[in-house]
């Protein structure tokens, strides 16, 4: 979706903050909000960013949150036209992870890069000339990297924030192949341009042999046969007009070989690269010596990757985030605190039913996080007029959220406190191909990010969305087999890349990735040894 009132934006917000202080004063006067607390009023509406935002009505009760998320987003977007982007600031918890000057500076040149090489501008169109012409010819003005999809939202999105890094490292213009499930859920993240391939984009179907594992255009597979090889001039005109870059899961040795530091210099011979991932793999980014002083500059907090690249790039559109505070308000608006429970239960890798609730259940008791229940004692017969807990649970079924309902709907706790507990939806089975399916995925993982206190699935990418936006350590809930814990404290708030290569390219064996940089160990969520992740 574009935002297409850029040019009008400069010349509404003192028009536009007249006319809400108007209604909001007719609306008070009328005395129809009598019973709706002030600070809910306030905010539901968003201050734009010039003109006297910090009026008295929004400073007594709760300050201003800092909708540019301390610089992070560009003021240059029409408000209206994506409501979540300076909206989302007032529901999370505030954030204590600032973006470094670098990173915002970093981020502004990319804008201004992406503006002059967009789609259909005089540079993409050279770009595309020497796409179409299959021939290689190094490097060009524009250069790109274009994203296509693996895997379900969270993987998607995972593999989506590391082809950013990997395209701001690498001066690339991040394009997106937009699969049709995901076709008005996101809004276009850069001002005055837009990140979606054109349709009129010379290949036209990236779902062939041709751009998956083992296909004869992809780097793994040239690199096998010996018709490129790390650390080669890529302007012979036999050579392949772009790269395909095969990361998913399941790439092979080969294809790996993506993560070497004599690989980088090749990469960047050729204007396209097309990169299919559903992994995490920017910690990998941090093995790899010439990208170091950039990240460290870029990131100086490791564990805030995804927390500002997310935040920057993942904006729901007005339709996905009427889903988002439609249900906020009505069910999490009015709670003293928000605990989000994320259960998943993998197709591949089954838990029973009974077993995987008591884990959810016995972590959460363990952990302080919701009160234990007075198994005899009658319900209190007053109320105090305190405001409730509020659980929100999200899972593909409905039963993890039926037996905490009942529990403290049957019993009180031993807190006193009410426990309202509530699941937005239960879709039983994944249906990634469908986009109203992902748009309440979406619409989840935003809600999970505004929870002050955050359980989610060890393994699950769905849950790592939730605690990057949110900028949460959540409790982890393992799989009971051979654990004596039923959760873990999350260290850091990064994803984990899941099938990270082992391989050393200059010693030319595996090796333990985790011990080679202090700030890239081992994930806490998972037994594998090749699970790796960014911690400060
Ligand atoms: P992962 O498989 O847990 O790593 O997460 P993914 O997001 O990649 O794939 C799981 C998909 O299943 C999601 O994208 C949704 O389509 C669906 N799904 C799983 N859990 C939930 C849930 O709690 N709520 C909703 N609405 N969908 C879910």
């Amino acid at each position: 979706m574009r935002d297409k009132l850029l040019g009008a934006a400069a010349a509404r917000p003192l028009l536009v903050v007249a006319a809400l202080t108007v209604v909001l004063l007719l609306i008070v006067l009328s005395g129809a909000t009598r019973n709706l607390p002030l600070d809910l009023l306030i905010r539901s509406y968003s201050a734009p960013e010039e003109g006297p935002q910090n009026c008295s009505l929004a400073s007594p009760i709760e300050p201003a949150k800092d909708k540019l998320l301390g610089g992070l987003l560009s003021p240059a977007f029409d408000e209206p036209s994506c409501l979540s982007r300076y909206q989302s600031a007032q529901f999370w918890k505030s954030s204590n992870h600032t973006p470094s000057p670098y990173l915002l500076q970093k981020l502004r040149s990319y804008e201004a890069l992406h503006q002059r090489c967009g789609p259909h501008t005089d540079l993409y169109n050279k770009s595309i000339d020497q796409l179409r012409s299959n021939r290689s010819t190094g490097p060009l003005e524009c250069n790109y990297v274009v994203w296509l999809q693996s895997g379900g939202l969270g993987n998607r999105l995972m593999s989506l924030i590391s082809t950013f890094l990997y395209a701001i490292l690498n001066n690339r213009v991040l394009l997106l192949s937009v699969p049709d499930d995901l076709h008005d859920m996101f809004c276009e993240p850069f001002p005055g341009t837009s990140w979606a391939l054109p349709s009129d984009f010379p290949i036209k179907k990236f779902e062939t042999r041709d751009f998956y594992g083992g296909s004869p255009q992809s780097y793994g597979n040239l690199l096998k046969n010996k018709m490129l090889s790390n650390g080669m001039d890529a302007t012979h005109a036999s050579l392949p007009a772009y790269l395909y870059l095969h990361l998913t899961h399941d790439a092979d040795d080969s294809d790996k070989m993506f993560y070497c530091e004599d690989a980088q210099p090749l990469f960047q011979s050729f204007p396209w690269l097309f990169l299919r991932s559903n992994q995490y793999f920017a910690p990998s980014l941090f093995l790899v010596s010439q990208y170091n002083d950039e990240l460290q500059k870029l990131f100086p907090e490791k564990e805030a990757v995804f927390h500002h690249l997310g935040r920057y790039l993942l904006h729901p559109t007005n339709s996905v985030w009427g889903y988002v505070t439609r249900y906020y308000e009505a069910y999490l608006a009015n709670a003293k605190e928000r605990v989000g429970i994320q259960v998943r239960n993998f197709p591949n890798a089954p838990v029973k039913f009974e077993l995987m609730l008591d884990q959810v259940i016995n972590c959460t008791l363990k952990e302080k996080i919701l009160p234990d229940i007075k198994v005899e004692v009658p319900a209190n017969l007053t109320t105090s007029g305190v405001k409730p807990k509020a659980v929100l649970v999200t899972s593909l079924q409905t039963g993890y959220f039926e037996k905490l309902r009942n529990m403290y709907y049957e019993h009180s706790s031993t807190t006193g406190d009410a426990i309202g507990v509530y699941q937005p939806s239960h879709e039983e089975l994944q249906r990634t191909e469908n986009q109203n399916h992902n748009t309440k995925a979406l619409a989840e993982m935003y809600l999970l990010s505004f929870s002050d206190v955050l359980v989610t699935t060890a393994f699950s990418t769905f849950g790592y969305v939730a605690q990057g936006l949110g900028g949460l350590r959540p409790w982890m809930v393992l799989r009971p087999d051979n654990q004596n814990s039923p959760c873990r404290r999350a260290l850091s708030m990064e994803p984990c890349f899941h099938f990270a290569p082992a391989y050393d390219c200059k010693a030319g064996r595996n090796i333990d990735k985790g011990t080679v940089v202090p700030h890239v160990k081992h994930c806490e969520d998972l037994d594998f040894r090749w699970g790796l992740k960014l911690f400060d």
